[in-house]
Order: structure tokens, then sequence, then C-alpha cells
């Protein structure tokens, strides 16, 4: 019996009967048996009863591949007729038996028959009276008595079971947990372990962990006698007892002591023996401990990887089943706070999730009113149209962002995966009505500035108000199982980037090195921006240097603080890559600050200003193409970047330094760009007499580049595909305003996903592998990576592996997902080798 045939719950209960636990009779219902009956064609119901004698009592239960897709309720008690009610009336008292059979004819009515459940309340008083009118209920509303044949009320019983799997909110449910289109069900028959003789007799669960934090305890309760039957047992149900001793009431501890131990010890073999956490459910019959089912502990993120741990850690599993456990996608919740599953949410408006995590705050609009909030110590959501680079000290200071505007690579999704915070984008049905300081939901609600809302930023929803949050858990679990996920893991994980703090994230993680650091993002903090914009409106090459000698002491501190964090680990710095306008204001408040500061008149400012300006400006005067027009940019950078290698050096830092050239597309451009740079790298070796060493490599983020790759190793040792640019330039697709009609086109099946979320392995995957092979031909031994948003999701880094890559590197925060995920996908490769 296996789970894919039977279902996992067949499977284990077969697993129990092995281990001589006492199960009652069980038969399981194959997938195929269960379709055909779903269709009308029924197993032979007189052998599939055989074995349970002639009156049989049963209960039907579900049985899926894997639990978590759910399935129809399980219905109790089949077999119940007038017969047996009358034989149960002398063992059990009249009232227990009435009411065993009130409970089966209330939800044959309801889940099997499919009538109206305000008809079948079950009665405050159980006697032959109530029995009666429940029973005509029944036969006015069918036109026909109730079935007395157990047969008959099993073949229903399976047909409407079977049938229910097929419906189509059942179907979107499962498919919606990960289900396939083609799930099946299996169905388990079991005999009912009623409650009989003069011992104790009564029902319970008991499970050997916390389904919160998975560490060890004892979680149930027990149901004495018939007081209530079916599997609903909770810590609310009436007259259910604890397990172990407590002070707050009985427990089966006390009153059982033997059952109590023989329990403990079948809890131990079902862990030990199915290497798993299950809770079990059990009867105890006049004394006797029966077991019905076992199924997977239900569990919390942060449970399933303290699970996974402790059962290798007590070597049940091995360390390779422990990281094949744990899905990714529960580490990512655990890096991140979480609005509580269990919460109200109140629903402002959807965008897409474009950060993971949640946060909530008073709504504020505009960057400056984020610093300030942030100041007064209230936690505050940044909601923009869109975010610009202004706006980073805005985002540093806010709990989460909203914009109305963008994707996933936009530049709020990109800064906020970057540093760990919430953000929600393309909520394009929220409109803000800036004078009056307030944004306005689709359903015509106005918040106000100042108003909290919340951000999720794991599921894209925008929440009323301030729900309760889970907070996330680092503990040493975590730490463990991704220590495991490396030694199985064959392709490196570095850290996108940019700052000290971003930094020290990556290093947390355990990053292997930066793979990416964007500098201009350094050019935007602090005053610096101000001497930016003077450098830019230098009209002389000297006058642009002088302005720029001001801001390399700056540069350099960042990039010494950036490689005194990642000492011993290699740091890929990328060369400045932007258009020079988005460091120009765009509004006439700002306008005339900048006139003021770089002293001239106004018009004058207005007049550089729109002749730096693009039409097309991410196609336009930016990264290389700079370094190129601009050279004194990219001088100043490289001297930084050397400086700094030599002042750590001097503190005995090493360090591996790598310079990475923006938007190439002609092999010329770099040729041009390295003897410039080797000529400031002598010129700092001669002038602080130390040696350092340097790699150059290039970005791939345009088509032409990868076609030319085999050329452009010639004068790079490496090659980083930046898949950003790249995608939006295979598709012609602009990555800042594919949100507009990306939905619709995915709808509509244009595209099967958004490919700036996930790669696209069939084009932009293609102009990849050639470019890798071609870079290969140049150079066998370049070094080749993935850096763009894409890094740290499972399709791009099983195509970085399937392309025999050297490394991917993802924003921080998904550096411990990559891990994990990029362990999974060898393992897996092993397995099926
Ligand atoms: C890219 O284009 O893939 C990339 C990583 O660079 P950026 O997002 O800074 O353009
Ligand atoms: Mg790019």
């Amino acid at each position: 019996m296996s789970a894919a045939v039977h279902g996992e719950r067949a499977k284990c209960l077969q697993r129990l009967i092995r281990l001589d636990m006492p199960v009652p009779v069980t038969v399981a219902l194959s997938f195929d048996a269960v379709h055909e009956a779903a269709i009308g064609n029924l197993p032979d119901m007189q052998a599939l009863l055989a074995p349970f004698g002639d009156a049989p009592l049963l209960s039907v239960r579900p049985s899926s591949q894997d639990p978590d897709w759910g399935g129809p309720g399980a219905i109790l008690n089949v077999g119940m007729n007038d017969g047996r009610h009358a034989e149960l009336t002398q063992r059990l008292g009249s009232e227990a038996a009435t009411r065993l059979y009130l409970r089966f004819v209330q939800s044959y009515a309801i889940h099997v028959a499919h009538l109206d459940p305000d008809e079948f309340h079950l009665p405050d008083v159980a006697d032959a009276g109530s029995l009666k009118a429940m029973l005509d209920t029944f036969e006015y509303e069918t036109d026909d008595p109730f079935p007395q044949d157990p047969a008959v009320q099993a073949a229903e019983v399976l047909r409407s079971m079977a049938r229910a799997w097929d419906g189509t909110t059942a179907r979107l449910l499962r498919q919606a947990r990960g289900a396939p289109a083609n799930a099946g069900l299996g169905l388990v028959v079991q005999a009912m372990a009623l409650g009989t003789g003069q011992g104790e007799c009564g029902q319970g669960v008991i499970q050997f962990v916390s389904s919160t934090t998975g560490l060890p305890m004892i979680v149930g309760r027990y149901l004495s006698e018939s007081k209530g039957q079916g599997y609903a047992l909770s810590p609310e149900t009436k007259g259910a007892m604890y397990l172990t001793r407590d002070a707050r009431g009985p427990a089966l501890e006390d009153i059982c002591p033997a059952q109590y131990a023989e329990l403990a010890s079948h809890g131990e073999v079902c862990r030990r023996r199915l290497r798993e956490e299950m809770e079990v459910k059990f009867t105890l019959q006049d004394g006797t401990v029966q077991i019905l089912d076992a199924v997977r502990v239900q569990r919390t993120s942060r449970a399933s990887v303290k699970i996974a741990v402790a059962l290798a850690q007590d070597e049940v599993i091995a360390r390779e089943e422990a990281v094949m456990r744990v899905k990714p996608s529960a580490l990512s919740e655990l890096l991140h706070r979480q609005v509580d599953p269990e919460a109200d949410r109140d629903m402002i408006v959807g965008g897409i999730a474009a950060s993971p995590g949640a946060a909530s705050g008073r709504i504020v609009l505009t960057a400056h009113e984020a610093q300030a909030s942030a100041a007064r110590g209230e936690p505050c959501v940044l909601v923009r149209r869109e975010t610009t680079p202004e706006d980073i000290r805005g985002m540093h200071a806010a709990s989460a962002v909203l914009t109305m505007r963008g994707g996933v690579t936009s530049h709020a999704a990109v800064i906020g995966r970057g540093i760990g915070l919430p953000c929600v984008v393309g909520a394009s049905d929220l409109s803000i009505d800036r004078k009056h300081g307030a944004i306005i939901a689709p359903d015509g609600r106005e918040y106000k500035a100042g108003d909290i809302i919340t951000v999720d930023g794991s599921t894209g929803q925008v929440l009323d108000g301030e729900p309760p949050m889970l907070e996330a858990v680092l503990d040493s679990a975590f730490q463990t199982l991704l220590e495991w996920a490396d030694e199985f893991r064959d392709i490196g994980v570095r850290a996108n980037a940019d700052t000290p703090a971003d930094a020290q994230t990556a290093r947390n993680f355990a990053a292997e090195g930066i793979g990416l650091c964007r500098t201009e993002h350094m050019f935007f903090e602090g005053d610096r921006l101000g001497v930016m914009r003077e450098m830019i409106f230098a009209e002389e090459s000297e006058d642009r240097s002088a302005v720029l000698d001001r801001l390399l002491p700056m540069q350099r501190a960042d990039f010494q603080a950036l490689f005194e964090i990642m000492a011993g680990k290699t740091v890929c710095v990328r060369l400045f890559d932007p258009p020079l306008h988005e460091f120009l204001p765009s509004d006439k408040a700002g306008l005339r600050d900048l006139a003021e500061q770089v002293a001239l008149p106004l018009p004058d400012v207005m007049d550089r200003v729109e002749a730096l300006a693009e039409y097309n400006p991410m196609l336009g005067m930016r990264g290389v193409r700079l370094g190129i027009a601009i050279p004194e940019i990219y001088d100043m950078q490289a001297r930084a970047i050397f400086e700094a290698m030599v002042a750590v050096g001097k503190k005995g830092v090493a360090i591996n330094v790598e310079i990475m050239i923006p938007l190439v597309s002609a092999v010329r451009e770099v040729e041009l760009l390295k003897s410039r740079i080797d000529g400031v790298a002598n010129a700092v070796r001669s002038r602080s007499k130390s040696d350092f060493d340097y790699h150059l490599g290039v970005m791939v983020e345009t088509p032409r580049a990868a076609l030319r790759a085999q050329d452009i190793v010639e004068h790079a040792q490496f090659l980083s595909f930046g898949t950003n640019d790249l995608t939006q330039m295979t598709y012609g697709l602009s990555r800042d305003d594919a949100g507009r009609f990306m939905s619709s086109y995915v709808q509509q099946g244009v595209y099967a996903e958004d490919p700036f979320h996930t790669l696209d392995i069939e084009g932009v995957g293609e102009l990849i592998s050639l470019g890798a092979e071609r870079g290969r031909l140049g150079r066998p031994d370049v070094v080749l990576s993935l850096c763009g948003e894409h890094g740290g999701d499972r399709s791009a880094i099983a195509f970085c592996r399937a392309q025999g890559f050297d490394y991917i590197s993802c924003s921080p925060f998904r550096v411990p997902v990559a891990r994990l995920t990029a362990a999974q996908l060898a393992l897996a490769e092993r397995v099926s080798a």
C-alpha cells in the first residue's frame, strides 16, 4: 500500500497494523476505486463489508496523498439502524444509543443526502420522540424512509465522499495547497470502536510535540464515555479532560495510569517507526487502548523545522531527509513577521506581494514624513505612487512600503527585499488624494495620513488596522538545518548587498560573499546627493573631478565598512549604473533648492535638467555608457575600492574584490574600461606602496552581451547575468511599467508567469545558456553566476545548477531560502540518479 495509491492515512494505518498496534478492523479503498465510485461504479459492497461481520458499525475517513490537501469530512457510525439502536440501548442505555443514532441521521442527511442542515438540528433531549421526529423529517424530505441496510448506507457514504472530492471548490482549495489537478482520494473504512463494558470507556487524541513550537510536550484531550463522539476533540470540547496530570482538572494520567503509559509507548513506536511526529486518535474500550488513526501532526513553519531537526538529531531520519522535509517557503515565513493566520483580515486593497513579511503603521505619504515618524518612534507605512531613489531614506525609516505602480523588479520591490522591508507594489486599485492627504480604497473607504494600516508583503494584501502578528523566529534548529543544507548543496549562494547593514544581514545568513553591490545607492545617503548633483552640473572634466574628490572619501569609507564586514569573503562591486537624471529633483521646490545649492539661476538649472532628460532612460545614458562618456565617475569609484582594499589590508582583513561593469553591449567597452581601471589600480599600488589583486567582470544584461560573450571574456574573468535588465530587453518589456498589464497577460495565458518574477527559461534562459556556452569557449575557467531578482527562486536555481554555474546571488533575506532550495535540488538529483 502506498500513499500514491491509497493515500497517506491508509498507508499509515497499514503500518500501525504491521507494528502490532491495537487497530480495529480496517479496509482501504484505492484512488481508482474511489474515482469509479464517483462515476457510479461502486465496489462490491458485500465483499467490502464482509470483514466487519453481520451488523457492522463503521467510520469512513478520507485518505489523500498529502494530508494537507484536505478531503471530505469523516462520517461515523455508518451501519446505525433501528436494530442496532435497540441493541445499543441494552448495552449503553437509551440516552447514549439514541444520541448516536441522531448524530448519524443528522450527518447522513446533511453530508450524504445533501438535505437542508436547518432541518436537522440535534435536539437537546435524545429520546424516542426526537429520534422519530428526525427520521420523519428525513422521510418527508426524501420521500424514502431512512435506509436501514448497512450496505446501502455505506454505498451512499462512499459515493457522496467520492463526489465531494471531485467538486469544483474542493479541487480549487487543494490546488491552492499544491495538489496536482488529478490528485486522487482514497477512503478508509474502519470498525467503530464504541465504548462498552464496565471499565473506563472514551476517546481521545494525543501528540507528543507542540504544533506551534515543535518542542516535546504531550498535547491532546480525552473524553470519557459517550459524552461526545467525533474526531473534533479540542481543548474546548465540553467535558474533555487533560492527558497529563494538571492542576486545572482531572487527567487521563490520574484515572488510567497504565493506559496512559501504554499510549506514550505507542507514541514512541510511531515516532521511531513511522519516522514522523504523529497525532494519535485512540479509544479506551472497557479499559483497553485501541488506536484508530495516526496522522502527521499539524505544524507551524517553526515547528516543521524543529521537528525535522530533532528527528535527525535522534537518528530517526537522516540529515538529508530533514533537509528535504522543510519547505523553503516555511523558512521564508520564519524570517519575517507574519499576520497571525487566525486573525480576521479586513482587506483594503490587493497588489503584488513584492517583499515578504507584514508590518503595521500609520500612513505617511512622503519619505520626509516617514523619517519624521521614525524620529518620533512611531511605526509608519510609506505609501507612494511609486518610489524613486530619493525615497530610500524614507524607506529605511518606514515599517512597510505600499505603491500603486510597479512590479516585482520595481525600485520599491528591490529595495524592500534587500532590507527585509514588507512591501506591496502595483496596488493600482488604490488612489491617492494628495490634496487631502488620504488614500482611497476601491470600495470608497478613505484612509487619512496617520490612520493605521497593515501591509502583508507575503500575500500582497493591504489590511485595515493592526491585526495580531507572529514574530520572526531564527532559533538554533533553523541554523542547524541550514548548516546541514550547506553540506549537500553544490552551487554557491551570495547576497545582493549595498550597505554595511545589508552586508551584515548577508553575513548573518551565511552568504558566501556579495554577488552584487549596487554602488549607486551609496550616492543617496546623507549629504552625498547634494555633492552628486554638483558633479552632474559641473561643465568641465576638472570641475567634475574636483567634486568627485569630495565623494571619494565617502565611497572609500563605504567600501571599507563593507569589506570589513565581509572579511575573508568575496565582494563583487558593480560600478555606477543608473541614468544621472535619477539624482535630480522633479518638482519645483526641489529645483529651487538645487538652484540655490549650485548657485545658478533657476532657468539654467531647469534647462540642464531638461537636457539630461531621456525618452528611454533605461536604454539610455546609464551603466558602462556613463563610464565611457564621463570616465571620472568610474575612476573615482575604482580608486575608492582600491584604497579601501589597502586600508583594510593594513588592518589584516583579507578580502577578494571583484569589479563588475554594468550594461555592457560591446567588447570595446570592456577593453576601454579595463585599461582605465588597471591604470587606477597601478596608481594606487605605487602611491600606497602595497600590492593587491582584483578581478574584473561583466554584467550580462543586454542580449548582445550574451551573444558576444566569447569576445567579452577576453577582458573579463567572470560573467554575471543580470536577469532583470536581460528580461526587460529580451522581451522589450519595461520592468517599471509592465505591472500595468501583466495580470491580464498572465490571466489570458499570454505569459505563463510574470517573467520578472519567474525566470523565463525558454527565452531568457536560452540567451543565458548561449552566453554561458560562448563565454566558456573564450575562457574555459570563466566564473558564471546570476544576480537578478530571480536569483533566489527555485526554478532559477535549478536552471543555474543545470548550467553548471558557480553561484547565484539574491537579496540577503532570501539567502537562507536559496541555501535550502539549492540543497534540496542537489539531494533530489542524487535520489533520481
Ligand atoms: C539586473 O539587471 O538584473 C540587475 C541585477 O541589476 P539592476 O536590477 O540594478 O538593474
Ligand atoms: Mg541591471
